[in-house]
């Protein structure tokens, strides 16, 4: 029987392989969820990446399909879902703005979150996430309900968090927009590493960061309208 979803299975992968290839995450740490949907625009359950498979072998098949109740399917044999397929369940569920999400150990990121520490508004684009802080979600183990809930917490009003001693998660419209976004945060933890081992950065007002939240939703980086 032919596979469903076909095209995004490979997008899927594709996104997977160019994490690693950034240097965004490693190994088979890290996974990834896209939305399906379904005609007439509803939701219809997402994919998600399989636990433990090396991004370099993974093919389609072995991409898992899951419904909101959290059952599933794999055509490949043998696989079962990410370890967190919780947590991309239950941001899928609560925000039905986001089509992906993806999680990585990105090491500036991780190295922040070991120390249990938020990003604050050291530089204006810290704004892309959404708000002033990028939030440090709470430790709890991986693949917990307990971690779900606390990074719906970190993620009110936001598009990204770090997890206390484990890495980053980034949201989007879609696969493209989450990676773009997992890229800038891990960016964004490099620079703020940097800047914390040489002195103490000076943090942006609140009003400031307001003014920068208000251009960027004003379209910032997008095309001018010809
Ligand atoms: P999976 O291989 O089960 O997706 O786990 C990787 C991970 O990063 C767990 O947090
Ligand atoms: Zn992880």
């Amino acid at each position: 029987m032919a596979l469903r979803h076909l095209r995004l299975r490979r997008a899927l992968i594709d996104t997977a392989r160019r994490m690693n290839e950034l240097g965004i995450n490693q190994g088979t740490s890290g996974n990834l969820s896209v939305r399906l949907v379904v005609r007439g625009g509803a939701s219809g359950g997402l994919l998600i990446t399989p636990s433990g498979v090396p991004y370099e072998a993974m093919v389609p098949a072995d991409i898992i399909e899951m419904a909101f109740d959290g059952t599933w399917r794999c055509a490949g044999p043998g696989r079962r879902p990410s370890s967190e397929w919780r947590f991309h369940l239950d941001i899928m569920r609560a925000r039905p703005e986001f089509g992906a999400v993806i999680h990585t150990h990105a090491r500036h990121a991780t190295a922040l979150a070991c120390l249990r520490r938020e990003i604050p508004a050291f530089h204006y684009m810290v704004a892309v996430a959404g708000g002033s802080t990028i939030r440090c979600a709470p430790y709890a183990t991986f693949g917990t309900a307990a971690l779900s809930r606390h990074v719906l917490r970190a993620l009110a009003g936001r598009r990204a968090c770090l997890l206390a001693n484990h890495g980053l998660i980034a949201c989007g419209r879609d696969l493209a927009a989450a990676l773009a976004l997992a890229v800038e945060v891990e960016t964004l933890a490099a620079q703020y590493c940097t800047a914390l081992a040489i002195g103490k950065p000076k943090i942006l007002s609140e009003a400031e960061m307001a003014r920068v939240i208000k251009k960027f939703e004003a379209g910032y980086g997008r095309r001018a309208k010809a």
